[in-house]
């Protein structure tokens, strides 16, 4: 099986730039499925790109692994998605990973805006451990990533080493747009988090999440006003 230590850089190119190229995200799923089984975990945030990805796994791989992040500081309507997807794809094995300590005991340690004061912190404990634990019985994972998202993003590939889990990492939307991602969600009728009709295009923790209201790129509203940009999750 390919693995992070056995695929080679000159491997990798060659399923990005030959294997997978131009192929559709339901086809690079396929083949994601095919090469790595139950050993291919998806990590769900929950958002639009997510809505799009559930719905294709459940067609190529429906007892497919789905974990989603619960830091217990999302949005009320976040949950209430979590339900509705649980509803409709319900042969899906979504998982809700908690962090050690719940909000108040984090509260109690180091006060009670860790968010504010120490960002990078409170993501370590309360996202990258859980997720770092549960990836370690995976070998490849997917992510909904879009190269038009964020200038961070705009080499992402379908596939890469991701030696921060020292996994494989799948990214099966990578050329699709914004307007790809809603087209597909209303073709489909799928469930979405009701605050993207509000000016929220990217909802992560709730104290981390703002409206976008003046044209930015659409990941401008989380962490606004920080210096972070990213959760640490993805390079
Ligand atoms: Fe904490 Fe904000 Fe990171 Fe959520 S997004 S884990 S609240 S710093």
């Amino acid at each position: 099986m390919l693995t992070v230590s056995t695929l080679s850089d000159q491997e990798t190119e060659h399923l990005n730039e030959g294997v997978l190229v131009n192929h559709s995200a339901k086809d690079v799923l396929a083949w994601s499925y095919r090469t790595f089984g139950d050993q291919l975990v998806y990590a769900c945030s929950l958002g639009a790109e997510g809505m799009v990805l559930l719905d294709l796994i459940a067609e190529v791989h429906p007892d497919a692994h789905v974990v989603f992040l619960d830091t217990g500081l999302h949005f009320a309507e976040t949950y209430t998605l979590l339900d509705e997807v649980r509803e409709r794809f319900p042969t899906l094995n979504i998982k809700a990973l908690t962090p050690e300590n719940t909000v108040e005991e984090q509260k109690q340690q180091y006060g009670d805006r860790l968010w504010a004061s120490r960002p990078d912190l409170c993501c370590k404990m309360r996202k990258f451990e859980p997720l770092e634990k549960e990836l370690s019985h995976y070998t490849a994972w997917i992510s909904g990533l879009r190269r038009e998202q964020s200038p961070t993003r705009k080499d992402t590939p379908f596939i890469d080493k991701d030696q921060r889990f020292s996994l494989l990492k799948i990214c099966p939307l990578i050329h699709w747009t914004q307007e790809d991602v809603w087209a597909h969600i209303h073709e489909r009728d799928l469930p979405y988090n009701t605050l993207h009709d509000n000016h929220y295009p990217s909802i992560g923790c709730a104290p981390c999440t703002a409206q976008v209201l003046d044209g930015s790129d659409e990941r401008s509203g989380r962490w606004s006003g920080m210096q972070k940009t990213e959760c640490g999750l993805h390079w």
